[in-house]
């Protein structure tokens, strides 16, 4: 359908009822990041103090949250175990009558919002209504966790690649991924929501030829207070992963080598307690 055809004719329509004509609203889709404010970026933040409706899932902080305008709209979508959570369906109607009432509407997402966040089906169903729609990136959780622990998903000689992948089916069930192809050596697979099923995982992963012993790492609430880190290998990362509670990824790969295990007290990442300096070295060549 050529652009601007359903405006127009709405426009039509709007001096026939002779309503005021409204402002044209618009969808910002916004990486909120991992956690850390101070991973916002500024355009993040300039979109979130010009919004009128915010709309947002689970992994937003109130922080961030409070950066819009007191009078600004907060709907949360977050999924919710007990109550009603809205359907994708729902998020990307809502999204389309409030900008089409005219509203700049802000969708925050944690991390990137085109990284296993549904950006895309809420960017096509603004397409399909004719409403304008912009993208802000995020910091996605990956880039945070590998920070946080000091260990890079890439590393020369150590990791030409990394893979992002999710843990999750639609089926509820293990995914459907290129397993002989993440288990080749010197690689860096990330996964996302894959803690329940990072058994299956972990089992494809070696049974595809990717050694047990290939460093391996989980981080749960990444650049969060809360973040906690655990130095595993892939043979434990199932024993790991039932230890965690909170949003995590699990990273396997030969640079994981270079992981420093614990927790971080200090969101602001300024202090000395996040100094990196002093954890394990990466043999080149090392047999893992
Ligand atoms: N769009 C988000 C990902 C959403 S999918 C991004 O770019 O980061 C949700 C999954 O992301 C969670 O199941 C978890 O695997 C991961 N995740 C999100 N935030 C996280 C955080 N702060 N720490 C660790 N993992 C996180």
């Amino acid at each position: 359908m050529p652009q601007g055809q359903p405006r127009s004719r709405k426009a039509g329509l709007v001096v026939l009822t002779g309503e005021r004509s409204r402002a044209k609203g618009v969808v910002w889709l916004v990486g909120a990041g991992p956690g850390d404010p101070e991973l916002l970026t500024i355009k993040a933040m300039k979109a979130l103090s010009a919004a009128d409706v915010v709309v947002h899932d689970g992994l937003v902080s109130d922080e961030i949250l409070e950066l819009a305008p007191a009078k600004a709209r907060r709907i949360s979508v977050a999924k919710r175990k007990s109550r009603h959570s809205y359907a994708q369906d729902e998020i990307n109607r809502m999204l389309v009558a409030f900008a089409r009432e005219g509203l700049t509407v802000v969708r925050l997402k944690g991390g990137d919002p085109f990284i296993f966040g549904r950006g895309g089906e809420e960017l096509e169903a603004c397409r399909e209504a004719g409403v304008e729609c912009r993208i802000v990136p995020g910091v996605t959780a990956a880039l945070a966790a590998a920070a946080g622990a000091g260990a890079p998903l890439t590393h020369r000689g150590a990791a030409q690649a990394v893979t992002f992948v999710t843990g999750h089916a639609a089926s509820g069930l293990e995914p459907d991924l290129d397993w002989e192809s993440l288990a080749k050596p010197n690689h860096t697979v990330v996964i996302y929501m894959g803690v329940s099923t990072a058994s299956g995982i972990a089992g494809r992963l070696m049974d595809a030829g990717r050694e047990g012993s290939t460093p391996a790492l989980i981080v749960e609430n990444a650049s969060r207070a809360d973040e906690r880190r655990i130095v595993t290998t892939l043979a434990g990362l199932a024993d790991a992963a039932a230890q965690v509670e909170g949003p995590a990824l699990l990273i396997v790969g030969e640079a994981m080598a270079l992981a420093i295990p614990g927790e971080r007290r200090d969101p602001s990442g300024l202090s000395a307690e996040t100094d990196l300096s002093m954890g394990p070295g990466f043999r080149r060549g090392q047999k893992t």
